[in-house]
């Protein structure tokens, strides 16, 4: 059974995004490999936790889904291998940026899947099973959804143009592949640095093969020896209700194809919310005014209102003042993480009429001769 996420990194259920990214910045100092020279495997494991427990509590989805589900809630957002740390880099060389360059110019490239710099500024390339891949680009679409559609959870079909694999040449990019004289197929060159801890080795990746071990004789002119091309993909994406403008759904291998039958990027679907003209959001509460008429707030009665679920009769009490809020409970968003939802706010207001009949005047005239 693996470790609970929080109590890997030290915190409370309830840590700030900035409480997380502290507690895996001292921990992943602590256990960088290279400081613990004696138990370097060990360190590695440790190293893999703490990054796979930042990469769930550091997304707002991943960890409502860990909140509410545990491990079998995340688990199948790291595709087959699992946790894997060299898409964790890719992931979070922007938050983690600066702490990649200081902590991990040692040699964890070694450790953890070829060049990690590589990775990080720009070749893209990732090493499994000894050579070198290129992994294939994310995309980023946006779903724009009504409130409706947030509230009860949508099914939708985006049409994306992404890189898929090359049937001519089964993503190989060519024929009459031979092993490279340059690197004897490894895919990669060994060379030897000096780093603030201590000499190290680094692996880089074969120029002459680009790190593929193997050369072709005749490449493949339909992809123009990449492996891969464009295609125009229908790809189904189920949101839960009540998600957010902002939230994303990272869809695993849905992106463009890696070159050279490189792993795949991702699909990111990224919620836009329609603006609506009747409801107002506000968190998972739903706000709306409505009109009631004067002798309604005198008197009080029931009025129809709209929900997202359908229309509801509201109480109106006698007496009912302009601005007056009623609360209806559990009318508005699901909550994202699944338990229980928002409630519907609903605001009334005296409707003035604008142009009174003859006979409302009247009554008004003599309304207002009244004490009351
Ligand atoms: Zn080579
Ligand atoms: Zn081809």
């Amino acid at each position: 059974m693996p470790r609970d996420y929080y109590e890997i990194l030290g915190i409370s259920k309830d840590a700030s995004l900035d409480e997380i990214k502290t507690a895996y910045r001292e921990f992943a100092r602590k256990h960088h490999p290279d400081m613990n020279p004696n138990n370097k495997a060990e360190a590695e494991e440790k190293f893999k936790e703490i990054s796979e427990a930042y990469d769930v509590l550091m997304d707002t989805q991943k960890r409502a889904a860990y909140d509410r589900y545990g491990h079998a809630g995340v688990s199948q957002q790291y595709g087959p291998g699992g946790f894997d740390m060299g898409d964790f880099m890719r992931a979070h060389q922007n938050d983690l940026g600066d702490l990649f360059s200081e902590v991990f110019s040692g040699g964890l490239g070694d450790l953890f899947g070829g060049s990690i710099f590589g990775d990080l500024f720009g070749t893209g390339t990732t090493q499994r099973r000894g050579r070198y891949t290129t992994r294939g680009r994310d995309i980023k679409v946006r779903i724009p959804l009504t409130l409706k559609e947030i509230y009860t959870g949508a099914e939708k079909k985006i049409r994306i143009k992404r890189k898929e694999t090359c049937k001519d040449c089964g993503g190989k990019g060519g024929k009459g592949f031979k092993t490279c004289p340059v690197c004897g197929g490894q895919g990669r060159v060994r060379q030897t640095q000096q780093s603030v801890f201590g000499q190290f080795s680094s692996v880089s990746v074969c120029p002459n093969c680009r790190g593929r071990g193997e050369v072709a004789e005749e490449i493949c002119t339909s992809c123009n020896s990449t492996g891969i091309v464009g295609k125009i993909a229908t790809i189904k994406v189920k949101i839960p209700a009540g998600v957010q403008n902002g939230n994303y759904l990272s869809l695993r291998g849905q992106g463009n194809g890696g070159e050279h039958n490189g792993p795949p990027g991702d699909l990111i679907a990224v919620v836009e919310e329609k603006p609506d003209h009747v409801f107002t959001r506000n968190g998972n509460n739903i706000y709306i005014r409505v009109p009631i008429v004067y002798p309604l707030a005198v008197l009080g009665g029931k009025i129809k209102v709209k929900t997202l679920s359908g229309d509801v009769m509201l109480k109106i009490p006698a007496g009912t003042q302009s601005g007056q809020v009623f609360r209806l409970r559990g009318k508005g968003m699901p909550n994202l993480q699944g338990y229980g939802s928002g409630a519907q706010l609903v605001e009334v207001y005296v409707d003035v009429p604008k142009r009174p009949s003859r006979e409302v005047r009247e009554l008004i005239n003599k309304l207002s001769k009244i004490k009351t």
